[in-house]
């Protein structure tokens, strides 16, 4: 039994069939209607979303004996013409490979004859924004002065590479990626048709990847068809043909991270590899996986409509979800976007994504305003539960207790009194005597929790030293005499191997190019 792919079968007759387009389709339907057809048309958008499919169907009705509603009748010679591909009126290039001034000048000279029979010559110029310059001033001069029966309908993924002078002269359409409501229902109907049961989670999760694209959708739904033939189609076997991952190993992750487990991490996407998954696909679901943790996390009631989960499953999620706060759901999915955009185009997926998952068990090793975040975080859950061997010397004034310091904040906002002593840092180190003196000349500056002072050192006996309860105080009491004020200071020892400005914010260079934009 001979097997035709959905988009060829099911490509949509009339503009009823048309799905998520609703605003170009009514337009379009109109004109033809009134009779009032433009002449040069540009369709936009993301791939797959019916750009050509629309192109050919109002071509079609401009061309129709009987139009019924603004849709091509099917039935009129004109109409079985261009069905059976035969027609001399619509005229499809496709601009990606016949880009020169000589392909464009072709069409222009046909141009110049009317059409033998029906009422319109139509040109489908696909991925127009391929054309060379010349070839778009060729076809400039016809769009400026076109024959009363010739139809021009540009398309074209990326519209910014279109010039100026051809828009102005085309009526432009945006079309729109197509949702995932609208996809699923779409598949469903077909799938109906073709008497084919398939389960709902499957359809949908189809719909979801295909990512607005409806020939996307039906292409996987094809393939998913085609490994089982003649068999209901359930979620399992959607995810077992297009190589993607049951969110189980989602919630595993997530929980291993969490736990900052770097090793465990690195095992399960072991698993994940050799199970053979799609790891461009893997992000994505895990992107979205997040996406519902947070959704779930934030909205209290009927997140059934927004989430395409079971029950079962959003119990969990909601489960999942207390365990984490909102802002650090949304930490991992910032992280995890970026490298979906990575991924796609390189040769180590898997090392990118390994080293995804180490940066968010070791919020440590980056200094971007997320892990400085997230490590403040970390060090406030520390002091919480009373584990402060982390920060040794956090040990704090009476007049500020940890409960009712203020809240951190990003370097960005560094508070003035920290920059006075980091910009007369040298001064203070100074009037100190040895060993103090060249420890703290060699020791950098960063900012700790509650944005106090933190002074981090490279070895251990500079480390020893400064947490040595009588010296600590001593630093603190010497700064405080400087600000006139009572001040606490952290001590950090950098961890063997690493560089200052991999681990910590460095609060020097920070203040001094703060220093600079105000001068
Ligand atoms: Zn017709």
């Amino acid at each position: 039994m001979s097997y035709t792919a959905l988009y060829r079968k099911f490509r949509p007759d009339v503009f009823e069939d048309v799905k998520g387009q609703d605003h170009i389709v009514t337009t379009l339907r109109n004109q033809i209607k009134a009779d009032r057809i433009g002449h040069a048309y540009l369709f936009t958008g993301t791939r797959g979303t019916g750009k050509t499919t629309i192109a050919k169907l109002f071509a079609k009705s401009v061309n129709c004996e009987n139009p019924v509603d603004g849709s091509p009748c099917g039935q009129c010679r004109s109409c079985q013409t261009i069905a059976s591909g035969a027609s001399v009126n619509v005229i499809e290039i496709d601009a990606a490979s016949n880009n020169g001034v000589d392909n464009i000048r072709e069409i222009i000279d046909e141009v110049s004859y009317s059409p033998v029979e029906g009422k319109f010559k139509v040109y489908i110029i696909d991925e127009v924004h391929m054309l060379s310059i010349g070839a778009f001033n060729a076809l400039l001069k016809t769009l400026e002065e076109p024959p009363s029966y010739v139809i021009f309908i540009l398309a074209t993924t990326e519209v910014h590479k279109i010039p100026i002078t051809i828009l102005s002269r085309c009526q432009r359409y945006d079309f729109k990626r197509i949702t995932i409501e609208t996809i699923a229902d779409r598949l469903r109907d077909l799938m109906q048709k073709e008497q084919v049961q398939v389960e709902e989670r499957a359809l949908k999760y189809i719909a979801k990847t295909a990512d607005g694209s409806m020939r996307d959708a039906l292409s996987l739904l094809d393939q998913c068809i085609a490994f089982h033939f003649g068999e209901d189609l359930t979620y399992d076997k959607v995810l077992d043909v297009l190589g993607a991952v049951d969110t189980a190993v989602f919630a595993r992750l997530l929980e291993l991270i969490l736990a900052k487990d770097v090793t465990g991490c690195i095992s399960l996407l072991e698993e994940v590899v050799i199970q053979g998954r799609e790891l461009t696909q893997f992000v994505t679901d895990i992107t979205w996986y997040l996406r519902n943790l947070l959704l779930a996390k934030t909205s209290d009631n009927n997140i059934e409509d927004v989430i395409d989960v079971s029950s079962d499953n959003l119990v969990r999620l909601k489960m999942e979800a207390e365990a984490m706060d909102a802002e650090e759901i949304m930490r991992y999915i910032r992280i995890f976007s970026e490298l979906s955009g990575q991924i796609k185009y390189a040769t180590q997926k898997r090392i990118l994504i390994e080293m995804t998952l180490i940066k968010l068990c070791r919020p440590a090793m980056e200094t971007t305003n997320d892990a400085v975040v997230a490590r403040v975080k970390d060090l406030e859950k520390k002091m919480e539960k009373g584990i402060v061997q982390a920060a040794p010397a956090a040990i704090q004034s009476t007049e500020m207790p940890v409960a009712a310091a203020p809240k951190p904040e990003l370097p960005k906002a560094i508070p003035d009194d920290i920059k006075q002593i980091v910009t007369n840092w040298h001064g203070i180190v100074g009037e100190t005597s040895q060993p103090l003196k060249t420890h703290l000349k060699n020791a950098h500056l960063s900012l700790g929790g509650d944005n106090r002072l933190l002074i981090v050192v490279e070895d251990g006996v500079a480390y020893d030293y400064l947490i040595n309860e009588e010296n600590h105080k001593h630093v603190e009491n010497m700064i405080s005499n400087f600000l006139q004020k009572e001040v606490t200071v952290q001590v950090h020892n950098l961890a063997p191997g690493r560089h200052f400005d991999e681990s910590y914010v460095d609060l020097e260079k920070v203040i001094n190019m703060e220093i600079e934009i105000e001068d």
